[in-house]
């Protein structure tokens, strides 16, 4: 095996990620997904003219210049609701009452808000205004018919949602899930839910992959476990291939005689990218490639299946998703010193905990591959050099798992 660099491995990994896919979805499903076209505005935004406030649509010919010492009386002639519009033009003398959000009658261009209004059964006394045409949303203001509503690549928040469903957009075109399937390899795995026999063990992989999978933007569409069973694994890949865009395969990775993962993969059409990198844990990852779809093979001990998603899958499922991502970084101080007595890059697992405007870093003691504790009680890791140590006191930079976000 001959091992590369982990900045190796993202590099070549980000040079096969998967083309974006896209379809149309209604508004409802494309909640969080990102917009593959540009969309533009059908109506005008707001569509007529309307009040900003509650209190009467006058004419400001009628009202400039009122104050307390120098109130304007006008005749109510009907009211304006929202969603009930008063039909009649205002005349010089007239005020039609008015709530927030309803239509401007036409021949009025001023709105007095109630606070510097007086009313007295059908007449309204007018006693503060500031200028002509207050208090009113024009028509078309903020959007014109035709102006980009939604840019492509912007992501689906509710606001974007918002904006779609009020110019009476039902479908969307969007950038797809990603879709990814899921293949967890090992004749010794069985059900969680089961008691082990001799030499068994609880897959603990499917749990972790699928929810993290799930927590991500991307859908699982094929999902199997197989015996260390040439036929069975070459099968089991063959079926998520076809499924799928990503394929993901715990276990089988390795040196012995049961490591089956990148044999079937070959057989089936799989060409390696590459195969070790020079890391602890998860050495064994392995990557390849048939036409577009990629498979990432993790090493099946349970830090180093995790670990390699967080740092290796994860941004390619994001960018497969049209989104944007880079790993969230924080600075850190050492509570502890640690040595690195591999020749290998560490992943060290670390706690963080913040007290004022400083955090400190404690890292795991037992850091070994299959043990779990120091992953998930970890809220992210340091890389630390081959044969390299990290003092107490120094200041770290630590790289956040996203499920401590
Ligand atoms: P492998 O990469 O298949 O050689 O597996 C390495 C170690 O991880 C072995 O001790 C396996 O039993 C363990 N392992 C593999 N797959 C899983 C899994 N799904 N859940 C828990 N442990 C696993
Ligand atoms: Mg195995």
């Amino acid at each position: 095996m001959d091992l590369i660099s982990i900045q190796d491995a993202v590099k070549i990994i980000q040079n096969h990620i998967p083309p974006v896919r896209t379809e149309q979805l209604s508004i409802e499903q494309a909640a969080g997904l990102v917009i593959s076209q540009d969309v533009l505005a059908r109506d005008d935004s707001p569509p007529f003219t309307n009040s900003a406030m509650d209190g009467f649509a006058v004419k400001w010919s009628d009202v400039a210049g009122a104050k307390e010492s120098n109130p304007v009386k006008l005749h109510i002639i009907g009211e304006s609701r929202a969603g009930i519009p008063f039909h009649q033009p205002v005349e010089p003398g007239q005020a039609v009452q008015i709530n927030t959000g309803a239509e401007l009658p036409e021949g009025a261009d001023t709105v007095v808000p109630v606070e510097h209004t007086l009313q007295e059964e059908d007449h309204v006394v007018i006693t503060g205004v500031t200028g002509k045409g207050q208090f009113i949303r024009p028509a078309g203001a903020e959007l014109k018919s035709g102006d980009v509503l939604c840019k492509a690549g912007t992501n689906l928040t509710p606001g974007c949602l918002g904006m779609l469903a009020s110019q009476g957009f039902d479908s969307i075109n969007i950038i797809t899930r990603p879709r990814v399937s899921l293949v967890v390899t090992g004749s010794e795995l069985i059900p969680y839910d089961l008691k082990p026999g001799p030499g068994q063990i609880r897959d603990a992989n499917s749990i972790m992959l699928t929810s993290v999978i799930n927590a991500s933007n991307a859908q699982i569409v094929f999902n199997t476990r197989t015996d260390d069973n040439i036929n069975a694994v070459r099968q089991g890949i063959n079926k998520a291939a076809d499924a799928a865009d990503l394929v993901i395969v715990s276990g089988g990775v390795s040196m012995g005689p049961h490591d089956l993962v990148k044999p079937a993969a070959r057989k089936v059409g799989f060409e390696k990218l590459f195969w070790g990198v020079r890391q602890k844990p998860g050495k064994p990852l392995y990557v390849a490639k048939r036409e577009q779809t990629l498979l990432i093979g993790l090493p099946g001990n349970m830090v180093s299946t995790l670990n390699c998603y967080a740092f290796y899958i994860l941004p390619v499922i994001k960018k497969m998703a049209g989104k944007t991502f880079e790993h969230k970084k924080v600075k850190a101080v050492m509570n502890k010193s640690f040595s690195n007595t591999d020749n290998r890059t560490l992943f060290l697992r670390v706690r963080l905990k913040t007290s004022g405007n400083k955090t400190m870093a404690t890292p795991f003691a037992k850091q070994d591959s299959h043990m779990l504790t120091s992953i998930g009680q970890a809220h992210g890791f340091i890389l630390v050099e081959p044969n390299g140590t990290v003092e107490k006191n120094q200041k770290v930079e630590i790289t956040l798992y996203p499920w401590s976000l």
